[in-house]
């Protein structure tokens, strides 16, 4: 098996139906879904398949928390998830090991039964919540403060980077092509209509582009003079020493998502110097037996390194919520950093920009692209070859407010 997509690179298309620009969840599960629809399709990227956001993350599939708007996307995105193996011929260790959420207080017990009300209506009937009896008869290590919370049977995780692996060479066992490696220097319109993309390996002919360039896509806005609000997160995750099966489930404590709940208020204290990194607990063990261990989460702009302060608080809050981690010296192996699109409303951005006809948005999928990613390029790809979508895609219009206030 070859990670290295500029192996493919031979047979360069001087024409496509649709030029893709990001090689993360978003352009290859796009790229995927129009190669299905017999479409010709080029996905150009500046650097490797999985480089951004998608080929390194905390890798949960996770259900619980996306906002109302996204969750046809995400339900989507879990049944592909179910047969992934069969439909694009490759094993992304995809594990529908269930999902908690937890409370360490009464206060969060109560907040997590409301929210768990709101997501019934929201269409999410799936999440309940469990006493903590029941919670610590089912799931060991943890500290006896642990108070249960919600569980979701249908979250699970995946192993990122084979997601996009597998996607891209789908979508080149689909007779497509992946481009790596490859410089965009100019977007050329015809009046107001995308008519080429012009790269370091040649132009390319088109009517179409998407925009599915992740933390970087207000830069290719740029090249056809679109603002596009959206801005790198990043998240700063450990990793340990492969261990025996643990906890069964992928879990987060409640403060993970009130922070996601108030995360435009983050943004904002960031702009004004005023936002430091906030430790939370959240947890995924990966096939091989390596535990995701996180996180923390902040605006450094474009900073992908790893600093002193950020694992140490990770540690510690791992170590107050689950102490047999930290009793039983399991080994952290390394630390990494990575940031995500964000956007001021939490939702993605998608589907076209009023004035450049054929310039198609598909980026913001924030903290929850390894859930959203699938539905969200399925319903990309049906705007672009039809211009019409079975999931709405109206709520993520480029120009709504809740994305500029
Ligand atoms: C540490 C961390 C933990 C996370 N944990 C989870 C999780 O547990 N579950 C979950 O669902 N989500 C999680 N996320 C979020 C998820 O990873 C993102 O939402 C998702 O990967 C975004 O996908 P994308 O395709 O939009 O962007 P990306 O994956 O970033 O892809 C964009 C691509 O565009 C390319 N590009 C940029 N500029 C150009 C250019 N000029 N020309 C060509 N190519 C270009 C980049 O190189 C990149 O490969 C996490 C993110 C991080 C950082």
């Amino acid at each position: 098996m070859s990670y290295d997509f500029a192996t493919y690179d031979k047979n360069y298309h001087t024409e496509a139906d649709v030029v893709v620009i990001g090689a993360g969840i978003f352009g290859l599960s796009t790229a995927y879904f129009l190669s299905k629809m017999g479409k010709k399709v080029i996905v150009l990227e500046k650097k490797d398949v999985g480089s951004g956001a998608s080929g390194s993350n905390e890798a949960w599939v996770w259900l619980s928390t996306r906002t109302r708007e996204v969750l046809p996307f995400v339900r989507f995105s879990q049944q592909f998830y179910t047969n992934i193996e069969e439909t694009i011929g490759y094993d992304v260790e995809y594990n529908n090991c269930g999902g908690y959420i937890i409370a360490e207080s009464q206060e969060e017990m109560d907040f997590l039964a409301k929210y768990c009300e709101q997501r019934w209506k929201d269409g999410l009937p799936e999440i309940h919540m469990i006493g903590q009896e029941e919670f610590h008869k089912r799931e060991r290590g943890y500290s006896p403060h642990v108070m249960g919370g919600t569980y979701n049977p249908l979250d699970g995780c995946v192993n990122s980077i084979l997601v996009c692996v597998g996607f891209a060479s789908a979508v080149r066992d689909l007779g497509n092509e992946v481009w790596t490696k490859t410089d965009i220097t100019a977007i050329n319109l015809k009046g107001k209509k995308v008519h080429e993309v012009v790269t370091n390996r040649g132009t390319i002919r088109t009517d179409c582009v998407v925009n599915a360039a992740g933390s970087w896509a207000a830069d290719i806005g740029k090249l056809v003079n679109v603002d596009v609000p959206c801005k790198p997160e990043r998240m700063t995750v450990l990793v340990s020493e492969p261990v025996a099966p643990y906890i069964n489930n992928v879990s987060m404590t409640g403060k993970y998502l009130l922070d996601e709940l108030n995360k435009a208020e983050q943004a904002a204290a960031a702009e004004a110097g005023e936002a430091e990194a906030s430790a939370v607990y959240v947890y995924t063990q990966m096939k091989k037996g390596n535990l995701l261990l996180g996180s923390t989460e902040d605006f450094v702009g474009y900073d992908r390194r790893v600093n002193f302060e950020n694992p140490k608080a990770i540690a510690k809050v791992i170590g107050d919520i689950n102490p047999e981690i930290r009793d039983k010296k399991v080994n952290i192996i390394r630390a990494f950093a990575n940031f995500f699109p964000f956007t001021m409303d939490n939702n993605p951005i998608m589907g076209p920009v009023p004035g450049v006809e054929g310039f198609i948005m598909a980026t913001g999928l924030n903290g929850g692209g390894m859930a959203i990613g699938i539905g969200a390029g399925y319903t990309t790809a049906q705007y672009c070859a039809f211009k019409e979508t079975h999931f709405r895609i109206d709520y993520f219009d480029i120009q709504r407010k809740s994305l500029w206030t």
